[in-house]
């Protein structure tokens, strides 16, 4: 399958304060953000030409900025007014939307007080995040070898660019041995989440989590505790030792790319692809979608 390079699509980015043409959304080689990882970004679906949890993305954007020493400056509802004119600019009804905000290229070095802030969204078709039939059998994960930092080494609360240095090496390490993804484990060896995206297990009933205490509390996360407590299904938020994923029967992924995606295999541990991760999956697909639209 060959991908079309990023940079040469068509249509419009919204970059600092407007729409600019597609190719012509660029930066300068002296940009902070792309030396010293001074970048937040979010990741958003689109459904039916809106975007799901637009608000909670925006408001995360600010929050990680914020970890990160910095202000954007555009308000929140700025945020969502760009996503929407740019989504409408692309006349995209079913995608992904990426808001990025950085440090410019006004001053090069540790200290980047001087620099700009800069906020730019795109938007593009963007399929299912693992390969449909592989997510319906449920994707393979390998352990990874690089842990979650603990909280005293990195912002890991924030959606920061530069904590996604070691999850694409996981990521391709994965790739290169047959694997859809790998499963992290955090500073002190506890379970923590795949390279984008949250994990959850299935045992007797209900639903097992890690508290997410070192990593991101995921918008989808929250969105699938939601509903599986309206379906009476119950969550435990806590710590989880590897050892334990042998008594687990189900596991699966949830983010706001992979959405909710059942896992065959983690390491020597398997699964099913059980009642409630199939369930959840569709709970989460119609709740994503705008209601106008799902009762279309
Ligand atoms: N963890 C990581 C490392 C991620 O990149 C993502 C995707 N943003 C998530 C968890 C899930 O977050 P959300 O459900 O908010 O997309």
């Amino acid at each position: 399958m060959s991908i079309i390079p990023y940079d040469q699509r068509d249509g419009y980015i919204w970059m600092n304060g407007g729409l600019v043409p597609w190719r012509d959304a660029k930066i300068h080689v002296l940009t902070h953000g792309l030396h010293y990882g001074s970048g937040v970004f979010e990741g958003a679906r689109i459904y039916s030409g809106e975007v799901f949890a637009l608000k909670q993305h925006s408001e995360r954007l600010h929050a990680s900025a914020k970890v990160l020493g910095f202000e954007i400056p555009y308000t929140v509802a700025q945020i969502e007014q760009a996503c929407r004119d740019v989504i409408k600019a692309q006349g995209l009804a079913e995608g992904y939307i990426r808001p990025i905000a950085w440090r410019g290229s006004e001053e090069m070095g540790v200290a980047a007080k001087a620099t700009k802030i800069n906020l730019a969204v795109a938007c593009w078709d963007w399929g299912s995040y693992f390969p449909m039939e592989e997510r319906l059998k449920g994707i393979r994960l390998r352990f990874a070898d690089y842990r979650r930092p603990d909280p005293m080494t990195a912002p890991c609360k924030a959606k920061a660019t530069g904590l996604y240095m070691i999850c694409t090496i996981e990521k391709h390490r994965s790739m290169d041995t047959g694997y859809a993804d790998a499963l992290m484990l955090d500073y002190r060896g506890l379970i923590a989440e795949a390279t984008g995206a949250n994990v959850f297990f299935v045992k007797d009933g209900k639903l097992h989590t890690p508290a997410p205490d070192c990593f991101l509390d995921g918008i989808t996360r929250r969105t699938v505790i939601g509903l599986a407590k309206k379906r009476g299904i119950e969550t435990v938020e806590r710590q989880i030792q590897p050892e334990e994923l042998a008594g687990f029967e189900q596991c699966f992924l949830t983010g706001s790319a992979a959405e909710v995606t059942p896992v065959s295999e983690i390491g020597q541990y398997r699964f099913t692809v059980g009642e409630i991760t199939k369930t959840l999956m569709d709970d989460y697909s119609a709740n994503a979608r705008p209601k106008h639209a799902a009762a279309e």
